[in-house]
């Protein structure tokens, strides 16, 4: 409506909202070499990315904040696919039944 004014919160309230209820991973070694921790790529070996992933839990076993990191990561299921809090991603296998299509018999 005319001369109503709208009043919106500004970038840090946002990310303050964003933020609210996640841990404190201050300190967290990772910090800058988030290419280890990605899923593994479509289109990357899996030898690669095992390398990879391997290497990331590498700085995980060195991180100070570990165990914060494991209980956040323990309730957000998107992190199956990275190197979160040490743990390594399962390697790709052969699709499920489920996943071919075809039917369990
Ligand atoms: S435990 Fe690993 S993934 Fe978690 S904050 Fe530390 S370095 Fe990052």
């Amino acid at each position: 409506m005319r001369g109503q004014t709208r009043r919106e919160a500004g970038p840090v309230a946002l990310l303050s909202e964003i933020l609210r209820g996640t841990a404190s991973l201050s300190g967290a070694a990772c910090v800058g070499s988030a290419e280890l921790f990605d899923p593994r790529d479509p289109h990357e070996d899996a030898i690669g990315g095992y390398r990879r992933h391997f290497a990331a839990a590498q700085v995980c076993r060195r991180c100070p904040v570990i165990d914060a990191c494991r209980e956040w990561a323990d309730g957000d299921r998107k992190q199956a696919q990275s190197v979160t809090a040490g743990r390594v991603p399962k390697p790709p296998g052969r699709p499920r039944r489920s996943e071919k299509g075809g039917s369990a018999a």
